[in-house]
């Protein structure tokens, strides 16, 4: 499924063909649209196409070259407008200093007062921004967005604009100027940006993505954006996908997200086994403080499943499918050892490679003596070893047992002898020595040393 957050179904472009733009819409797994208005009369017109189609959902607003016609009349039927049900959002609303179609001072204003209606309606906001970076962010970060949030569409700006959104809780939206030549500033933002707060939009009939540019753009060609974003991201364009029409949904709440926990989910060529969400540490950074979703799956569980309930599952996404399985850090596996090994000896016996993410504190949750059954059951191990001193894995990490920084070092080397490959994380946490963590690594633990972001999990 993807959402294409942003098209101009209205316009004259479409007048022609729109059943049959729809139909390819569909067919290449669009399974929604949201389409925008720029004046009342567009508005209007998107409502209409919305309460024709069970895909569609609208946006009413005025983008900033219209706005200086716009009226109090205008402004009294925008408010009617977002009292349907499949209004999800106030835009397209802004600054627009390229143009200049309608005069700085009136765009100001207009934007203001549009920011105003959407949050005394709690519509989040979306928001088109050309060559007024900082006006346009100084407005939002004065004027307040709404508590339902807001977008930057289309988005174009620089890392600073970026950041400013970020840190208002914004998502920026990725359109066809992402798979352009000459965007390499464009994607060099995209990369950093957290994909959680990424959106898909086509802006169509505008900005076809290659290998379409040039062309009319339609919703049907979001999947060459979702393409090009996900090789930025070293995703696969599923991952993409799954992920921003998850976004979506949270933002403009046009879907329910799922309800229920993944047992088994995929990331990239990898298959993930959900298999416990408790853990010995409670660290103050974990994503389960913050959200149930790693990389668009839902990954709170009710109930641990049993070794049987994991095979299963793992036979329905057909496993042997994937490069690897892996037993996943979403709660601490070695927390059942058992079904670890029933689980992994059914993937062995298949060919497929085993890896365990762990905190590392087996030898502390199980003994010192199941070591040895690991051999030849798992292929590899990444063990959280996050920091270089034992007081700032206790003051982070706050683990549950005595001497857990310890001994998830000497499971690391006990490790190494059963288990070929052995690897440990940091954290990329402002002010982790992460040189000394590469000390450690080599010097004391022998592995290899892989450097986590400290925003991006999964
Ligand atoms: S070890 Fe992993 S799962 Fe456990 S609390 Fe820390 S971050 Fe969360």
């Amino acid at each position: 499924m993807i959402i294409d957050t942003h098209a101009h179904l209205d316009m004259e472009q479409f007048r022609d063909d729109l059943p049959s733009v729809l139909a390819r819409a569909r067919d290449a797994g669009v399974r929604y649209i949201i389409t925008i208005g720029s004046d009342i009369k567009s508005s209007r017109a998107a409502r209409d196409i919305a309460a024709a189609h069970e895909e569609i959902f609208f946006s009413p607003g005025f983008h900033p070259h219209d706005v200086k016609s716009a009226t109090e009349a205008d402004y009294g039927e925008m408010e009617e407008l977002l009292k349907y049900p499949k209004a999800v959002a106030v835009g397209e609303i802004g600054l627009d200093y390229h143009y200049d179609y309608s005069p700085r001072d009136t765009q100001t204003e207009h934007f203001k007062r549009q920011l105003a209606v959407a949050k005394k309606v709690n519509k989040p906001v979306i928001i088109h921004s050309r060559e007024a970076e900082t006006e346009t962010m100084d407005i939002i970060a004065s004027a307040g967005l709404p508590e339902a949030g807001g977008t930057l569409h289309c988005f174009s700006g620089g890392p600073g604009m970026a950041r400013r959104a970020l840190e208002l809780g914004m998502y920026l939206s990725v359109g066809g100027t992402l798979t352009f030549n000459n965007s390499g500033a464009l994607r060099d933002v995209i990369k950093t940006a957290p994909i959680e707060k990424l959106l898909l939009e086509t802006d169509c009939p505008y900005l076809a993505p290659k290998p379409l540019r040039g062309k009319r753009n339609e919703p049907s060609y979001l999947k060459y954006i979702a393409e090009a974003l996900a090789q930025l991201k070293g995703l696969s364009p599923e991952d993409v996908m799954r992920i921003t029409s998850l976004n979506a949904s949270l933002l403009f709440g046009i879907c329910e997200p799922p309800k229920d926990g993944a047992i088994v989910y995929p990331i990239r060529d990898s298959l993930y086994l959900n298999i416990t969400n408790r853990c010995t540490n409670a660290c103050v950074f974990c994503v389960r403080n913050s959200t149930d979703f790693v990389k668009g799956h839902n990954l709170r569980i009710r109930n641990e499943p049993t070794a049987r309930e994991i095979i299963s599952a793992m036979e329905r996404a057909d496993f042997t499918r994937y490069r690897e399985v892996v037993f996943c850090g979403y709660g601490e596996p070695f927390l059942r050892l058992d079904v670890i090994k029933e689980v992994a000896r059914a993937v062995k016996a298949r060919g497929v490679k085993v890896r365990i993410n762990t905190n590392g504190h087996a030898l502390l949750i199980n003994g010192d003596r199941f070591m040895p059954e690991l051999k030849g059951l798992i292929d590899a191990v990444s063990v959280s070893l996050n920091f270089p001193t034992e007081a700032e894995y206790e003051k982070y990490c706050r683990p549950q047992r005595e001497g857990a920084y310890k001994s998830l070092k000497e499971f690391v080397r006990r490790a190494k002898e059963y288990i070929p490959e052995v690897g440990v994380t940091a954290l990329a946490m402002p002010g982790v020595d992460i040189e000394e963590c590469q000390r450690i690594a080599k010097d004391e633990l022998g592995a290899d040393l892989r450097v986590r972001k400290y925003d991006e999990v999964g």
